[in-house]
């Protein structure tokens, strides 16, 4: 799903590029098309600027000298056809000279009209005149209207070109007008000499040529393939050939392009580029007016561009470098995605590792800021991961016997970050405040050689903490009374001794035996005995603070230890001790059972160099009780 996502981003990517390469490429083509269409104006301009202003000299000169007006006036009006024949020959002959020169300037058709548009005299065809024009020459039509000199394109019936026409005024009246003309393959040649690297086509509108030409030129006019509406004049195609262009090429692909037709209609420049085994070609089409305002055909400029071929070739490179930046890209992220695939897999599977253990594992960095927690910490300490995250997650959980240990000095962190692993019994606290015995090992997380953090895990004890507990209460204590035993009275003793010889301060100890006591398991029975010593039990440890200890040596013999009592307060507490079991006899089944007790009392020695000394001390006061009469206390010091 996210892989066709990327494949989709990157084709979107590179369809943008390819957009936005085609639109620059574009934008340059046409700033340079627009250039070449200006360009061929521009030349075209004047070309026929050139012409006109040639014939304009011309004509000023003629009507500079009144009598040849005059002799063509008389020629027009003259009554009979031989006088008009004379004056005809006469103003031939007076202008030969005249036309001669026009011929070698490039004009090649000269000739006088009547007012009405009749033909007077043509110098190019001297014998063929008295032809009525105004039907087929809007021009000289407009010229009745409006006698003012114009210039432009016309079709005739046997001529094609640029006709310059100028009225012949006397006396304020036109009498005539005069009519010279440029073929087109003159303005062609002018034009190529202005711009030598172009071919110039002249393409003809094909209604206007139809509906007058009636021969001659039109052997040399074919359909243009771009356009049914136009024809194109054969001569400048062949000298297109022989500057060796792909003319037949670049005419069927010019052909091809859509839009060129509505362009046509247009009747306004423009230009387009056509490419031909890898090179460009500017096409340059200038409007060609005729005299009388309308659309008379189009020039056409070709040549080839080696801008344009440049922007092409830099198209396609351009293509071709973002297609294989657009695929790498792709690979790359193809690569990224892949990897990010794998780190995702072997996350969920650390997951679900971490989540599947029963240990509590936690990962801290170098400063101790929580990198990983499994979901057993959550479980065992209660609280949220988030708060895990969040917090100094030392802090929070590791309680230490001194107050605020500081991570890097806590067993935990500090062996580890070292490199040493550590296993330890540890506490830590949970977030309703209870303490959770724990078993914890640290170990140094290794990235690339170097200790990044510690890796702790640690396992709930306590079970194991309350196991130990009982197996050692039960170790030190008497089953029947729940005092110490006296395996671990003897260790209180011992380690009274120690403290008492360093500290100096005085310490006693009782020992204490039933008197007859034989008697009562004699008389009640074994579990009543029991029960006489249960009951001693309980009265003795409200008799003692929380510093004394008792324990049952044996049998019905029992110790006590008063650290930080002298003889005398010992003696004291004996008595009460006495006293008390003689007045509180022990409530059973039977009946009351009274008892009493002889007591041996001693004061621990410092000059005792172990137990025995004392307790013999002891047990020798206690035998003077029995022998003194029972139910009573001596002391041996
Ligand atoms: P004396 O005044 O000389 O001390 O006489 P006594 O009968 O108490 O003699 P002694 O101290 O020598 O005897 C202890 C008796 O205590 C022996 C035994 O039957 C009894 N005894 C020892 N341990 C227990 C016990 O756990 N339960 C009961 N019911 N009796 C015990
Ligand atoms: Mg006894
Ligand atoms: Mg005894």
């Amino acid at each position: 799903m996210r892989k066709g996502l990327y494949v989709l981003l990157l084709s979107g990517l590179f369809l943008l590029t390819v957009l936005f390469l085609h639109q620059v490429r574009q934008d340059r083509v046409q700033q340079y098309l627009e250039h070449a269409s200006t360009l061929l104006q521009a030349t075209y301009d004047a070309s026929l600027e050139r012409y006109a202003l040639a014939m304009d000299t011309f004509y000023a000169d003629l009507t500079r000298q009144p009598e040849l007006i005059h002799l063509f006036h008389l020629g027009v009006n003259a009554d009979n056809h031989s006088e008009r024949a004379l004056l005809r020959e006469e103003l031939y002959q007076r202008l030969l000279p005249h036309y001669q020169d026009l011929v070698r300037r490039g004009i090649s058709q000269w000739q006088f009209h009547q007012a009405d548009g009749t033909s007077f005299l043509r110098f190019h065809a001297p014998g063929v005149h008295g032809d009525s024009l105004a039907e087929i020459r809007p021009s000289l039509r407009r010229l009745q209207e409006q006698p003012e000199a114009c210039y432009g394109f016309e079709v005739g019936r046997f001529f094609i070109g640029f006709r310059f026409i100028q009225p012949l005024m006397l006396n304020g009246q036109m009498i005539g007008s005069m009519e010279t003309a440029v073929s087109f393959a003159r303005i062609r040649q002018t034009l190529a000499s202005l711009s030598p690297r172009q071919t110039f086509i002249f393409l003809l509108e094909r209604s206007t040529v139809e509906s007058v030409l009636v021969g001659g030129p039109q052997d040399r006019l074919q359909p243009a393939l771009i356009s049914p509406d136009f024809l194109l004049h054969t001569d400048s195609l062949n000298d297109a050939l022989n500057q060796e262009l792909p003319l037949e090429t670049l005419r069927h692909s010019l052909a091809a392009q859509p839009g060129i037709r509505q362009q046509l209609k247009t009747g306004k420049p423009f230009a387009t580029a056509t490419y031909h085994q890898g090179t460009g070609y500017a096409v340059a089409f200038i409007p060609v007016q005729t005299l009388t305002g309308g659309l008379g055909g189009y020039i056409l400029s070709i040549h080839p561009a080696p801008l344009l071929t440049g922007l092409q070739w830099e198209f396609y490179t351009m293509l071709v470098v973002s297609l294989l930046v657009t695929l790498l890209l792709g690979s790359m992220l193809l690569h990224l995605h892949q990897q990010r695939h794998a780190i995702l897999v072997q996350k969920y599977r650390l997951d679900a590792i971490g989540a599947a253990v029963g240990e509590g594992i936690y990962v801290l960095d170098r400063e101790g800021r929580t990198l990983y927690v499994n979901r057993a910490v959550s479980r065992l300490t209660g609280y949220n991961e988030q708060k895990l995250y969040q917090e100094n997650l030392h802090q929070l959980l590791h309680q230490h016997e001194e107050n605020e240990q500081p991570l890097q000095q806590c067993p935990i962190f500090s062996n580890a970050i070292k490199g040493i692993t550590y296993e330890g019994d540890e506490q830590f606290k949970t977030r309703t405040g209870e303490l959770l015995p724990v078993v914890v090992t640290s170990q140094p997380m290794i990235e690339r050689g170097q200790i990044t953090g510690v890796v702790t895990v640690f396992r709930d004890i306590s079970d194991r903490k309350e196991a130990e507990r009982k197996l050692k209460l039960l170790a030190t204590t008497d089953s029947l009374t729940g005092l110490s035993n006296r395996r671990a009275f003897l260790e209180r003793l011992h380690e009274e001794q120690r403290l008492s010889r360093r500290l100096g301060h005085p310490s006693s100890l009782l020992m204490i035996d039933f008197d007859h006591f034989k008697r009562i398991n004699d008389e009640y029975g074994h579990n009543t005995g029991d029960l006489v010593l249960q009951h001693f039990a309980s009265l003795a440890r409200s008799c003692l603070r929380e510093t004394d200890s008792i324990g049952r040596l044996g049998g019905e013999e029992f110790a006590i230890l008063l650290p930080g009592t002298g003889l005398e307060g010992a003696v004291q507490l004996a008595e009460r001790l006495r006293h008390l079991l003689e007045l509180t006899p022990t409530e059973t089944a039977d009946g009351l059972i009274p008892m009493t007790l002889s007591i041996g009392v001693t004061t621990l020695h410092a000059n005792d160099t172990g137990s025995s000394e004392l307790l013999s001390r002891a047990d020798a006061a206690l035998y003077q009780a029995k022998s003194g009469g029972r139910n009573r206390i001596e002391v041996r010091n």
